[in-house]
């Protein structure tokens, strides 16, 4: 343990002694629990704040001791490195709260995009299918601007709230201002962390939205392999291409790298085939934009964010 982490450890000790043990800590924890790929190594510490008033806390802690620190989703698009992480991994799934109110949904960072779909699903309100079955939570999917089938986060959402890290205030901005791009936020910018997101979407039928997100769901099951630990699409979009048809015409399903394998089943993923370390992982990501820049002159770029 670094000496910040230490001095971090103490202090949530202190504070959890005075408020019933209000942030959850592990020590040593292994990544590959926490991530959909089943890799990495051990984060130092790994904390779950069990509210906001819990999680502001720590992050005043953060601040004061000066720990290094990673922000916790789902786990659903990172990799964590084989060495760990030396610092504090610290898990948004405590702040889980989702709420429906007319035809607006507002829900909690650390609630999955699962439970969001399923409340719009149950209020009648259209405009969210296209996310069922993207495995993240709220925080994730603002953070990344998700999307799928044509839709986006940015084109549901009305607003979101955040803690400043430095001044460590709370804050709440409009669309607007999220700059939201392609896989793209403010968010990935700034020190921030995500605390909730406002939806706004349209009243509908209650059956057609099911039935949109059964199509969706299903064309996922069929077209992706769900049956392995995976990150999802590794890479970014190319403009004007098909990343994954670059992949495949080049001969790449199926290559591996250790327990690493280009899938078979949708040549944007690589999944875990068993054992698979970040090396590994890494390695076949290296090898998959070698060949591609050579065959076709594209430079890929990595959605997946590789934490050390
Ligand atoms: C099988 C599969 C299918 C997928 N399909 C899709 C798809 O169709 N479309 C798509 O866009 N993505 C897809 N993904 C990728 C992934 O699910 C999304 O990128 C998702 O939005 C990540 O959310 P998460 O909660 O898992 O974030 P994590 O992976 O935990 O974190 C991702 C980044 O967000 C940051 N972050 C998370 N929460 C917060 C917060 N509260 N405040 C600040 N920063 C935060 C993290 O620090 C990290 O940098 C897929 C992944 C898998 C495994």
């Amino acid at each position: 343990m670094t000496e910040s982490i230490k001095n971090l450890y103490e202090r949530i000790l202190a504070y959890n002694g005075e408020h019933d043990n209000a942030i959850a800590i592990l020590r040593d924890e292994p990544m590959y629990r926490h991530t959909t790929f089943k890799i990495g190594g051990p984060a130092a510490l790994f904390l779950t704040p069990d509210s906001t008033d819990s999680m502001t806390a720590l992050c005043t802690m953060l601040k004061e001791t000066g720990a290094k620190h990673f922000f916790l989703g789902n786990g659903s698009n990172v990799l964590f490195d084989d060495g760990g992480f030396d610092g504090a991994v610290i898990s948004l799934a405590g702040l889980n709260s989702v709420s429906a109110d007319g035809n607006m949904i507002r829900a909690e960072a650390g609630a999955s995009v699962a439970s969001v779909c399923k409340a719009a699903r149950e209020a009648s309100l259209t405009g969210l299918e296209f996310a069922f079955g993207i495995p993240g939570t709220v925080g994730g999917a603002v953070y990344m601007n998700a999307g799928a089938y044509g839709g986006e986060t940015a084109f549901v959402l009305t607003e979101s709230t955040y803690l400043d890290l430095d001044t460590l205030t709370v804050c709440t901005i409009p669309l607007t201002e999220h700059s939201f791009g392609y896989r793209e936020s403010v968010y990935k910018h700034t020190k921030r962390l995500i605390l909730s997101a406002e939806f706004t979407l349209t009243e509908g039928k209650r059956e057609e939205i099911a039935a949109l997100m059964a199509d969706y769901m299903n064309r996922r099951v069929t077209k992706q392999p769900l049956e392995y630990p995976s990150a999802g699409s590794v890479f970014k979009r190319y403009p004007g291409r098909y990343t994954g048809q670059m992949i495949d015409e080049s001969g790449l399903k199926g290559y591996t790298i250790g327990g690493a394998q280009v899938s078979e089943k949708h040549a944007g993923f690589i999944i875990n085939k068993g054992g698979a370390t970040a090396k590994d992982v890494l390695d076949l990501i290296a090898y998959i934009k070698k060949v591609i820049l050579e065959n076709y002159g594209c430079e890929l770029e990595c959605e997946v964010i590789h934490v050390k």
